[in-house]
């Protein structure tokens, strides 16, 4: 739920800044927590204020800057393909892709 997500992000990574502070493996977590609120990023389904505290840390943050690029390319990718163009093997792999990225 976009809301329990909302508020694992208002409890760690973006409230807490991105000084570079703490261990390296906390900010991987965080990192981690961001790339799973991508998908609502690219499709502005977040609070204002979460989708600007996201793109500041993206200003600050290669590694989610890639995750968000390739995230970007695979649903700009669906969105030029029709169904009738795959091979039904990629299909079912894309379709558990989406899944995955789109649990709503
Ligand atoms: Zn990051």
């Amino acid at each position: 739920m976009l809301a329990d997500r909302v508020g694992i992000l208002a409890a760690g990574c973006l409230l807490s800044g991105d000084s570079g502070r703490g261990c390296p493996a906390a900010a991987v977590k965080r990192c981690n927590e961001l790339v799973g609120l991508l998908a609502d990023f690219v499709e502005r389904h977040l609070p204002p204020e979460v989708h600007t505290r996201l793109e500041r840390h993206l200003a600050a943050c290669p590694r989610c800057v890639t995750q968000l690029k390739t995230y970007q390319s695979t649903v700009s990718l669906l969105r030029t393909i029709r169904d009738d163009d795959l091979p039904a093997e990629l299909r079912c792999t894309l379709k558990a892709f989406v899944d995955r990225n789109c649990g709503n």
